[in-house]
């Protein structure tokens, strides 16, 4: 069996007048803010693709879906991350499984989380216990702790029989 692994990371600005959607779920911000970016700007959505593609050094999210192609506009992170999957498996590899970390100071993602690894597992054809999502503040350091944005770490463990 040969196994691989990949690392993924983003990071999207807190503005106002934007949704917040994490892990496909969409959250309220305390103080009405949202991520902002071209797509729906899911950042743990896009952690996850990006460690799926680096796990097969297909390079990154970016390439297939360019920030200045109207056609991604607005788009659901969620039907991305279907795509991505297809192409990882279309080279014959399955997910093991999937650990990810939220940083955001707030809203509390707590209440979240079982609802972002359902999603999330559901659309890369996972039970949602091979979906780890968990989430941390920074403690107020930094620009996720001063709630100029919110970033994600993922990684995947690929197999091929
Ligand atoms: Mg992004």
């Amino acid at each position: 069996m040969q196994l691989r692994i990949g690392n993924g990371y983003d990071i999207h600005r807190l503005v106002p007048g934007r949704a917040l959607i994490l892990g496909g779920q969409r959250l309220e911000h305390p103080a009405g803010l949202g991520l902002d970016g071209h797509s729906d700007a899911d950042v743990l959505v896009h952690a996850i693709m990006d460690a799926l593609l680096g796990a097969l050094s297909l390079g990154d999210i970016g390439l297939y879906f360019p920030p200045d192609d109207q056609q991604w506009q607005g788009a659901d992170s969620l039907e991305l991350l279907e795509q991505v999957v297809a192409l990882v498996m279309e080279r014959g590899w399955s997910v093991v499984n999937v650990d990810s970390v939220l940083v955001a100071e707030r809203p509390k993602l707590k209440p979240h989380i079982a609802s972002m690894r359902s999603a999330i597992a559901a659309r890369m054809g996972l039970a949602a216990d091979q979906v780890g999502v968990k989430a941390t503040t920074n403690e107020q350091l930094g620009a996720e702790g001063r709630e100029e944005g919110i970033s994600c770490h993922a990684v995947v463990l690929l197999q091929k029989p």
